[in-house]
Formats: C-alpha cells, sequence, structure tokens
C-alpha cells in the first residue's frame, strides 16, 4: 500500500483525510504535535507524533515510510488569534512548513499537497473569487497560507515539487458515521460554537457585527463539508500520481450564507432555540468570502455530495452529541 504522510492527521480536517486516503486504499500516516490535535482521532493508520518545524523527526518519519506525498493540513487557522500574535503564525505556519518542505524534498518526494485558504484572497467587493483573484489578505493567518504558496512554487521551480494547493473556504460538518467530527480546545468557529450554545454548554453564541454590507448586515461564507474537501484531496493526491503539475483549486460551494442564516438553519435542524447576543466585529474578519470557480468539477472531477447547509449542520449536531475525544 502506498504511504501519505498526513501533517495534522490527528485534527478536524487531517482525520477525515486519513479516513478518506485508507478508504481509497492508501496507508494515511498521521504526523501530529497534539498541540491542537488528538490522539483519539487517529484511526486509519499509524501514527508518528512530532512538531512541524522539527527537521530530526520529520527526516525519521520519512525514512521509516518513505511517503509518496505530503498532505500538508498541520496549521495555525484561528483569525482572532492571528490579529494578536502575528508572530506566532509566521512562525508556527511559514518557518515550520519551510522545514516541512526541505524535508520532503530532501527524501526524494514530489507530491505535496496544501490546505490553503480563501483567507488569502481578502475583501473583494462584487469580484467572482476565482483562483486568479489578487491575494491581498486582511490577516496573519491569511498571509501565512499565501507565503507558504509562494515557497511551493519557487520549490517546484527549484526542485521538481509538484504541488496542489486547495483554497479552502469554510469548512463544516463531520463524518456522518461520527468516527471523527470537529473538536477544537479553545472553539472559535461559528457552527461548533452555536451548537454549544444551543445545548447549554456555553451562554450564548456572539454574532461578531451586524453591520457589514450585506443584506442582513453579518458576513457571509461559504460553506463546505469536510467530507466533501478531502474527496477532492484524495482527487488532487490522483492528480499529481498522473503527472498533471502544480494547480491551484477552489474548494467551495459557490453559495453564500450569512451569520443569521446559519443560526436560522441551526434552529430548524436542532428543533431548539440558538441563544446569541450581537456583539461588535472581529478584526480581520472579511465581509464576504466565497468562491467562484468551478475548477474543481471540471478539472478534477470533483462532485461535493454533501455540502448542504442542512446536512452539514446535522451531521455537525450528530457528532456534537455523540463524539469527543476527551470524555
Ligand atoms: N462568527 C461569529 N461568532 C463566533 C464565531 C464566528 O459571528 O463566535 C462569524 C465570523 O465573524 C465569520 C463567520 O462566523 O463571519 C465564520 O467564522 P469562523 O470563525 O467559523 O470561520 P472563518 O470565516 O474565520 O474561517
Amino acid at each position: 500500500m502506498t504511504n501519505i504522510l498526513v501533517t495534522g492527521g490527528a485534527g478536524y480536517i487531517g482525520s477525515h483525510a486519513c479516513k478518506a486516503l485508507k478508504g481509497a486504499g492508501y496507508t494515511p500516516i498521521a504526523y501530529d504535535s497534539l498541540i491542537t490535535g488528538w490522539e483519539d482521532a487517529v484511526k486509519f493508520g499509524p501514527f508518528e507524533k512530532g512538531e512541524l518545524g522539527d527537521r530530526a523527526r520529520l527526516d525519521e518519519v520519512f525514512a521509516k515510510y518513505s511517503p509518496a506525498a505530503v498532505m500538508h493540513f498541520a496549521a495555525l487557522s484561528q483569525v482572532g488569534e492571528a490579529m494578536q500574535e502575528p508572530g506566532r503564525y509566521w512562525r508556527g505556519n511559514v518557518c515550520a512548513s519551510l522545514t516541512l518542505i526541505e524535508a520532503t524534498v530532501d527524501a526524494g518526494c514530489r507530491n505535496f499537497v496544501f490546505s490553503s485558504t480563501c483567507a488569502t484572497y481578502g475583501d473583494h467587493d462584487n469580484v467572482v473569487l476565482d483562483e486568479n483573484t489578487p491575494q491581498m489578505p486582511l490577516n496573519a493567518y491569511g498571509a501565512s497560507k499565501r507565503a507558504i504558496e509562494d515557497i511551493l512554487h519557487d520549490f517546484k521551480a527549484a526542485h521538481g515539487l509538484q504541488s496542489v494547493i486547495f483554497r479552502y473556504f469554510n469548512v463544516a460538518g463531520a463524518d456522518p458515521e461520527a468516527e471523527v467530527g470537529e473538536f477544537h480546545r479553545p472553539e472559535t468557529h461559528l457552527i461548533p460554537l452555536m451548537l454549544d450554545a444551543i445545548d447549554g454548554k456555553r451562554d450564548a453564541l456572539t454574532v461578531f457585527g451586524t453591520d457589514y454590507d450585506t443584506p442582513d448586515g453579518t458576513c457571509i461564507r461559504d460553506y463546505v463539508h469536510v467530507c466533501d474537501l478531502v474527496d477532492a484531496h484524495v482527487l488532487g493526491l490522483k492528480w499529481l500520481e498522473d503527472d498533471k503539475g502544480s494547480r491551484v483549486f477552489n474548494l467551495g460551494t459557490g453559495s453564500g450564507f450569512s451569520v443569521r442564516e446559519v443560526i436560522d438553519y441551526g434552529r430548524t435542524i436542532t428543533k431548539r432555540e440558538v441563544p446569541y447576543t450581537i456583539g461588535p466585529r472581529r478584526a480581520g474578519d472579511c465581509t464576504k468570502l466565497v468562491s467562484g470557480s468551478t475548477l474543481a468539477e471540471t478539472e478534477l472531477g470533483w462532485q461535493p455530495k454533501r455540502s448542504k447547509m442542512d446536512i452539514m449542520i446535522q451531521d455537525a449536531w450528530r457528532w456534537h452529541q455523540n463524539g469527543s475525544y476527551d470524555k
């Protein structure tokens, strides 16, 4: 079986990717520091504990498994934190990823799948966000991901490292079999925070700003189901295996939902009230991030199956009620 090194394999998206990889016949090697990941989330292949920036540890793992490709999920990914501690994002995302990329090339591995983000685009009024939209990130999270994209570009030219870069929109939902799911401590994302508020695990959700230039005044995002997202990664891996070369793909659905619309869905799906209060804007938030590209569908053959808001909240709610890693 072909080994794939999955950094962040004990995290939310990485653990779902490991399940999808195993389902597609690969052996996922989960490499994770467990700073934000959970060892209980590693269920589909071997686990190797290690820091992203630890070159000696990475070299050991590359030597042990000779992976055919790297899927790089491990990252700091909170907009609010990035605004307050940009140095952590530059060091933890950019410097550590550079170490990983150098270790990949030096180990003779030439295929790399990278988790980038729509946050690299920043705010573009009334512009359709496709892969050619200029990248003007508003926060250090987006800026750090854009910098890693630049590193991959340079390493392709110099060392022949082929990469598929996915710019994710907002990832939501959970494995419908609830084997893995979203579990951050602390939690900062809208849907899990809303579910916490619904079942009384926190007092109320705070809506970050109602004075944006959108129909209901709250920010708009394009939500994509985590299972569809990781399916695209398996297709990206096959793309690299077929020597189709480096490419960038947006992963979004093209449909935008405001924070208030997500809350309405939460109420409908769970049949419970959503306690929420209105707060100020969160620094670094873009007004609207919605994908305007179908390149992943036309080029990769990606077919999102569960990326409907009702299904995403239903799957997240099932996981929320039945799954966790620290019980
Ligand atoms: N949001 C909110 N309250 C929260 C968390 C998020 O109103 O407690 C909003 C946030 O301003 C953004 C959207 O929900 O417009 C999605 O935020 P999230 O942190 O889930 O993802 P991001 O867009 O930052 O990647």
